[in-house]
């Protein structure tokens, strides 16, 4: 028999991906809902991607960032004026 913890970070990527089939996920959740180890290691995993995420956003040319809020905030208002 393995380790349930070694299937568990088997699982642990696609589980951040969102990409588990059904019966993994309840599998995942299921082990991380009573392993304090796999929980602070996905914890871990999860604070790493949002990190790369951030970072990746922070490394945008300094113009992009504004043109894309401006893209957000026109209002494209009456079709006819
Ligand atoms: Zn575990």
């Amino acid at each position: 028999m393995g380790d349930p913890c070694d299937r568990c970070e088997e699982l642990l990527q696609d589980f951040l991906d969102r990409t588990l089939t059904d019966a993994e996920w309840r599998e995942a959740e299921e082990h991380l809902g009573g392993c304090d180890y796999c929980r602070r290691r996905y914890r871990f995993e999860e604070s790493l991607r949002v990190y790369v995420r951030t970072t990746a956003v922070e490394r945008m040319p300094p113009g992009l960032m504004e043109k894309l809020a401006q893209l957000r905030t026109t209002d494209p208002g009456p079709a006819s004026v």
